[in-house]
């Protein structure tokens, strides 16, 4: 079946080329049929049936909302109302959520079908979806490669086409790089762009939910739907939501920087670098003015961002202590026993590490050197990325150092692990919105991404952008 983008989907609906009923059908059949891929936890077959059915009367009657028929996955991270929501972990083992994310409550308002839930890195920490307790998810361009993280089930989802787009979680590129890995568009947005009320909390000051599609189009849909101030989220910005989707202006030319460093860095592979080289020049074809910026600070990018995560990861982790949520241990003599047992046996290794160095950094005779040094350190790049973008329009790179990596590869090398994030960061550290786009292939057929960040809360100029490179 051919999809594009949603308004020519939506079209086929109305005119009858289509059909609702059996669009779901496909999908569930699809996902049955790929299920070695590991991407759904759980899929709410017959709900989305009954919604096909409802959905499609409401389009014969007129009355049907923008998201009609689009049928979205969820990152198991993103809580729907009595559903199962893990975030990827042993510790919420039988979890049911008792509200809906407002995100997720916007989409079902404007009736969009959601058909499951998506395997991830546990609680969002990872870049390969190899860290998830229900084991790695596979990726469907190649299935000796790891499908990005930590929202590398949903980008395979709308890659392998088991639905039509997913909802993701982005704290530090878990949106863009799983989509550079696999072909897909993935939109970070502007932190408080989106209400975080529902979103399982990693690092609060820089978690953003964000849409993985198959075009920008689409992306563009689904943050005019979800976006917005909201009662329960007293960070979601009160800015009024423009209207993301209608492209009408063409896009004039802009002024484009990238960091001459990064491309030059010795850890880009070649196949990259030139994919990003390409671009770049075909972009001055275009009339769009590129100038290489020099950003000495580019290297504090990722000890920032995994010192602040990891301080504010281990308090956010501490409410799941065996006795509020989900998995409590077998055999505790004490409370205190309770607790320990608990967490050791429901947490994995990756997010274990995370709690007990972020415990580090905030405890008393280490805060300042660490804490407080990061979060002046953050406070100059916001302000340099802020200078940067009022001298240019949109700061440009690729979105990942390398394609999809084999499975196992980074297992062993939390380091090694963590440099894959090295472009995407940025964004979340600054606050700023970005989107990964796709940018061709290398030999063996993987695709490269192209990563776009503006200015805050410039979603509609950055999507324009995004759309007419697309
Ligand atoms: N890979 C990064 C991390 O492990 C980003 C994860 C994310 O954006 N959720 O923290």
């Amino acid at each position: 079946m051919q999809y594009s983008d949603y308004p020519s989907f939506r079209n086929q609906l109305i005119s009858g080329q289509s059909d609702l009923a059996e669009t779901v059908e496909h999908f569930l059949e699809r996902i049955e049929s790929l299920k070695h891929l590991n991407v759904f936890l759980d899929v709410y077959a017959d709900e989305a049936r009954q919604r096909a059915q409802q959905v499609s009367a409401k389009l014969r009657n007129g009355t049907a909302g923008k998201l009609a028929g689009m049928v979205i996955g969820l990152k198991d991270i993103i809580a729907y109302k009595d559903h199962g929501i893990q975030c990827g972990s042993r510790i919420l083992d039988g979890f049911i959520s008792q509200f809906s994310a407002t995100a997720v409550q916007r989409l079902l308002d404007e009736d969009a079908i959601i058909i499951g839930r998506q395997n991830c890195d546990e609680f969002g920490m990872g870049s390969s979806n190899e860290k998830s307790a229900f084991g790695p998810t596979l990726n469907y361009l190649n299935e000796k490669k790891v499908p990005g993280g930590s929202s590398g089930a949903s980008a395979v989802a709308v890659s392998a086409g088991l639905c039509h787009a997913s909802i993701g979680s982005d704290t530090g590129g878990s949106v863009r790089q799983p989509s550079a890995f696999c072909g897909t568009v993935g939109l970070k947005p502007t932190y408080g762009r989106i209400s975080r009320w529902g979103l399982a909390a990693y690092a609060s000051s820089f978690d953003c939910i964000g849409p993985i599609t198959r075009s920008v189009t689409d992306a563009a849909l689904l943050l005019e739907v979800m976006a917005g101030k909201d009662e329960y989220d007293s960070t979601a910005a009160s800015l009024p939501v423009e209207a993301y989707a209608s492209f009408a202006e063409a896009p004039r030319a802009s002024r484009i920087g990238y960091f001459k460093d990064a491309l030059d860095s010795p850890g880009l592979d070649p196949e990259v670098r030139d994919a990003t080289l390409a671009r770049l020049e075909e972009l001055k074809k275009q009339g769009h003015q590129v100038t290489a910026l020099n950003f000495p600070e580019l290297k504090y990018l990722l000890p920032v961002y995994y010192t602040l995560t990891m301080a504010e990861a281990s308090s956010n982790l501490a409410r799941y202590d065996g006795i509020r949520y989900g998995y409590r241990t077998a055999d505790a003599r004490n409370l205190d026993d309770l607790y320990r047992k608990s967490r050791g046996e429901g947490f994995g290794k990756e997010v274990k590490r995370r709690i007990m160095l972020g415990t580090f950094i905030l405890s008393a005779d280490y805060y300042d050197a660490y804490y407080t040094r990061a979060q002046r350190v953050r406070t100059v790049i916001m302000k340099k990325t802020a200078k940067f973008l009022e001298e240019v329009d949109f700061l440009v790179s690729p979105t990942t150092p390398t394609p999809a990596f084999d499975l196992g590869k980074k297992t062993q090398n939390a380091m090694e692990s963590y440099l894959a994030d090295v472009f995407t960061v940025h964004a979340n550290v600054a606050g700023l919105p970005a989107v990964s786009v796709p940018n061709g292939k290398n030999r063996e057929g993987l695709p490269f991404g192209f990563q776009v960040l503006g200015r805050a809360f410039g979603e509609k100029d950055l999507l324009n952008f995004a759309k007419s490179i697309e």
